[in-house]
């Protein structure tokens, strides 16, 4: 039986999600509970982090995962000029890059920001493109490996034992986190990044270990010896991707998409891949949970919309099909549209979808 939260508009498909007895989801508890956070005591803290860290010599101090979003840039921007930090940004390369999308990056290195960008392997970034939509659902996964583990590898690299991400997902979103943590253990992401299925898995499929490196986190000795921690600037500070995005357009030159983003009725959110739509669609063959449901559901939690309103964008938006980039989609897998199609169908969850029809919807 779907539930749905009686605060937010996120249902108990979503995993790892928790519901109290008054049928709040853990997002909504989370949310409630850092309205009530001391955030001078928590300022301190990263006050005394950066202290510790801070080089002072020009070189690189912290590793600063960005995409050119609003997000990353706002991390970067305040670990800079507030905090005095020297940030490394490093960010992995779009599977198909937006023009918008690479504007927004190019902008941020124009405002002074130091970048570096791992592009992996054409060939073997495609092969893995296709096997992650067809076996996991999600042609998405391949970026969200070089997303998570392009930074350990940099950390390591050059050293820098401080990584700087910007929410904590797992505990803002409604994951397996349910109280505020400065840090995440390294330990974690196979199981709450990469769906239990780290780069190797693929060795299952016919890509060899050669192939995935760039995939790959560096050994974990590697990881240990240089002491990397990875913490959340959302612990520290508010966090508040509304706000985020005032002050990268005032900042770091970031401008949103002139038009509504397929899916959702916002315009400055995850705008640089052609397979975003695609990766936001499956959720919503997979759970029923669209990109307008995350979208709404965040900015209730954030006070902007009231969940009368946010429904109602559910009811219009939720569930759109991304046609705008579907065809490159199709053509950067080799796909035709009935292998897609059919791909797509095979990920109907049987507890969401009556057939082709929405079981239940929020209301
Ligand atoms: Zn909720």
């Amino acid at each position: 039986m779907i539930k749905f939260c009686t605060r937010c508009v996120i249902s108990s498909m979503r995993p790892r999600i928790a519901f109290d007895a008054d049928g709040v989801c853990s997002a909504c508890r989370f949310a409630e509970a850092k309205a009530a956070t001391d955030w001078t005591a928590r300022e301190a803290e990263l006050k005394r982090l950066c202290d510790w860290h801070r080089s002072n010599n020009g070189s690189f101090d912290v590793v600063v995962p960005v995409s050119g979003g609003k997000d990353g840039g706002f991390v970067a921007h305040q670990l800079r000029t507030v905090y005095g930090m020297t940030p490394l940004c490093v960010t992995w390369a779009p599977l198909l890059p937006t023009d918008i999308g690479r504007q927004n990056l190019d902008a941020f290195v124009a405002h002074g920001f130091d970048v570096i960008q791992g592009r992996p392997n054409g060939e073997t970034t495609r092969a893995l493109t296709k096997l992650a939509f067809e076996h996991m659902g999600d042609p998405f996964l391949p970026f969200i490996y070089g997303q998570t583990n392009f930074p350990l590898q940099m950390a390591v690299r050059y050293q820098i034992p401080l990584i700087m991400y910007g929410e904590d997902g797992e505990a803002e979103y409604g994951g397996a986190v349910k109280e505020p943590r400065a840090q995440r253990k390294i330990e974690d992401h196979d199981e709450q990044y990469f769906s239990g299925k780290p780069p190797s898995f693929w060795t299952e499929h016919g890509l060899d270990l050669r192939q995935l490196k760039p995939f790959q986190a560096p050994p974990y000795r590697e990881i240990k010896a240089n002491g990397t921690q990875i913490h959340f600037f959302g612990y520290y500070k508010p966090w508040d991707p509304q706000e985020n995005f005032y002050h990268c357009a005032e900042h770091t030159g970031f401008s949103p998409n002139p038009e509504r983003t397929e899916g959702t009725y916002s315009k400055y959110a995850s705008l640089d891949d052609r397979l975003d739509g695609l990766h936001y669609y499956l959720a919503y063959i997979k759970f029923g949970i669209g990109r307008c449901t995350s979208d709404s559901a965040h900015e209730i939690r954030d006070g902007k919309i009231t969940r009368e309103e946010g429904v109602a964008l559910v009811h219009k938006f939720d569930g759109e099909f991304p046609v705008k980039h579907y065809q490159d989609a199709l053509d950067y897998m080799g796909l035709s549209h009935t292998e897609a199609a059919r791909i797509i169908d095979s990920w109907r969850s049987p507890e969401v979808w009556d057939g082709f029809r929405l079981r239940a919807r929020v209301e």
